[in-house]
């Protein structure tokens, strides 16, 4: 099956409303079901959801789509993520469509197996004799058997041999290699993680790929991580995302911490909507996952030089992506498992309420001591160099200016300069700016797919300026349906269409004033193309031949009607 008519199934066995009102609660208004959006904070319901066309809609934030971008959304996942979700709510595998080989899938459901495997095993070692050092340890940092339980923690004493259980389950001394976690010794393997209290590294769905592990006493390393292998890519997981995303949605924000033992910390204080970054730099598609559940982003990482340095990098990412996070600073050097532990929670709870941007933090000198306006202004410049939504950088800029004193327009100028070639190509895209006219027009034809027919051998995407416009008539002479386009288009063409197949509302101008505006704009057109092949034969010294002859007097017969029908070809638009 392709991926299309695989989607399609997806679609067809699913209906929006029973999926969405086990996240909102919906109520009926005519033939639409209305609730409050669960992508922005509202009090009157402006989310609504259509079993006719099998797609949402919210009036406030402009987001739509069908139920696989819902699903998307709502979890805060990737695309293909949501399918593989949406296809199991519809009871069907993704297998059907994956492309990876079956011998790749193969390996990687073995190593799925062989990681679950162990950890279980860990997690049964813990609870026994064996366990006790273990079980000592985990007490002294106020970690409870019920949290073994969540965090899946588990144990290997360092003279047990875990291979055999393996093998005796089917498992081969290739496939323990292959986890990166065993070496060869003589005939038999040793585990990195013996006598190491070990924490589960889970994917996205809760499936453990990778371990983490804490040496008992001295030893070194102090902590010891699974390399890459064909199921773990350290920059694209969140420790803890499966057990906090449900958090971080109702909370309305995420707390970022360094490690895995203080998301662990975090979660026994209360703050589940906890994750971490695995050791590695923080990355933009980190980011972007948690800036899909929430852009109220709290980034704790340890009260030490080295630790703020690292927040200021991740800070950076965060602005990338579009999201102003907030540093939180633990005093004296802390890091959050000392604090919640020499201080508490509640205190906590008040640092994260007076945390402030890193912007902020460097307008009032909380950072490398006494700057200089233009250092200051250096280093905002700095933590927006990756970031290309050039309402971000204005919005920030704008504010740097208020609190440093200095014209708006000349911290722009001087970021523009220190950024030239991000913000050309940023103007760029602003030219094919939003033409309202052009736009009312699409509204008609995305409504009546008779008007579309009508239009359908004249209309090309140049005829218009509007950027967004011509794109979808573009998709539309391709013969792609609207409602796909609500789904994987970005949000502005997305909301544009979305808000035309939706409102009930008329445009402005009437659908006669636009045609006319149009028919005006192809004939134009049509002229412009003329007018260049004309100029092409003359170039070529082809004066004299039919095709020549017939343009020009095409040309004139087409110049006077559109003189006599009135306006001219000159376009006020
Ligand atoms: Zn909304």
């Amino acid at each position: 099956m392709g991926i299309d008519a695989f989607l399609e199934e997806v679609r067809s066995r699913l209906d929006i409303v029973s999926v969405v009102s086990s996240y909102v609660p919906l109520k009926r208004v005519g033939k639409n079901y209305q609730g409050l959006c669960p992508f922005h904070i509202e009090k009157t319901p402006s989310f609504t959801v259509s079993p006719d066309k099998q797609m949402f809609y919210c009036f406030g934030c402009g987001v739509g789509g069908d139920v696989i971008k819902f699903i998307q959304l709502i979890e805060g996942v990737d695309f293909l993520e949501a399918v593989e979700m949406a296809a199991q709510l519809a009871g069907l595998s993704l297998d059907e469509i994956r492309r990876e080989s079956p011998k790749d899938k193969r390996e990687k459901d073995r190593l799925k197996a062989l990681h679950a495997l162990l950890a279980s095993s860990f997690s049964s070692i813990l609870r026994t004799d064996a366990g006790t050092v273990a079980r000592e340890y985990l007490k002294s940092r106020g970690i409870t058997p019920l949290w073994w339980e969540v965090f899946k923690i588990g144990f290997l004493p360092a003279d047990m041999d875990i291979a055999p259980l393996c093998y005796k389950r089917g498992f081969t001394q290739e496939e323990l290699i292959a986890t990166g976690l065993f070496y060869r010794k003589g005939d038999g393997l040793v585990c990195r993680l013996s006598n190491r209290v070990i924490i589960p590294i889970c994917d996205y769905a809760g499936s453990v790929v990778a371990f983490g592990g804490r040496v008992i006493g001295e030893g070194e390393p102090k902590y010891l991580n699974s390399p890459e292998t064909p199921i773990f890519q350290k920059g694209k997981l969140l420790f803890g995302w499966h057990l906090a995303k449900e958090y971080i949605r109702t909370k309305g924000r995420v707390i970022l911490v360094e490690g895995y033992m203080d998301v662990i910390s975090m979660h026994i204080a209360g703050f589940r909507e906890t994750v971490a970054s695995l050791g590695t730099a923080f990355t933009v598609e980190q980011a972007k996952r948690i800036s899909r559940l929430t852009r109220n982003v709290f980034i704790l990482y340890d009260g030490d030089n080295a630790g703020l340095k690292a927040a200021f990098r991740a800070s950076k990412v965060f602005y990338a992506v579009g999201v102003e996070p907030k540093v939180v600073v633990l005093p004296d050097g802390k890091d959050p498992d000392d604090f919640l532990k020499d201080v508490g929670p509640l205190d906590l709870e008040a640092l994260m309420v007076r945390a402030k941007t890193p912007v902020d933090m460097l307008i009032e000198e909380d950072v490398g001591g006494a700057l200089g306006t233009r250092e200051k202004l250096r280093r905002i410049f700095e933590l927006l160099e990756d970031t290309k939504d050039a309402l971000v950088v204005d919005s920030v800029l704008s504010y740097a200016a208020t609190r440093l004193g200095l014209p708006f327009e000349d911290v722009r100028a001087s970021f523009k300069e220190s950024r030239r070639a991000v913000i050309r190509k940023q103007e760029n895209r602003d030219n094919g700016r939003r033409v309202s006219w052009e736009r009312d027009f699409l509204v008609y034809l995305l409504r009546d797919p008779g008007l579309f027919e009508r239009y359908r051998g004249k209309l090309s995407p140049e005829l218009f300026k509007d950027k967004e416009v011509s794109f979808v008539v573009d998709r539309l002479l391709k013969g792609d349906p609207p409602e796909r386009m609500v789904n994987d288009c970005g949000q502005d063409i997305s909301s544009l269409v979305a808000k035309a197949l939706f409102s009930e509302a008329s445009p402005d101008e009437e659908l006669s004033v636009l045609e006319e505006r149009i028919l005006k704009r192809i004939e134009l057109f049509e002229l412009e193309r003329i007018k260049r092949r004309i100029k092409e034969l003359a170039a070529s010294n082809m004066c004299d031949t039919e095709e020549y002859k017939s343009l020009v007097s095409t040309y004139i017969e087409k110049l006077k009607a559109t003189k006599r029908v009135g306006g001219g070809i000159h376009e006020s638009c």
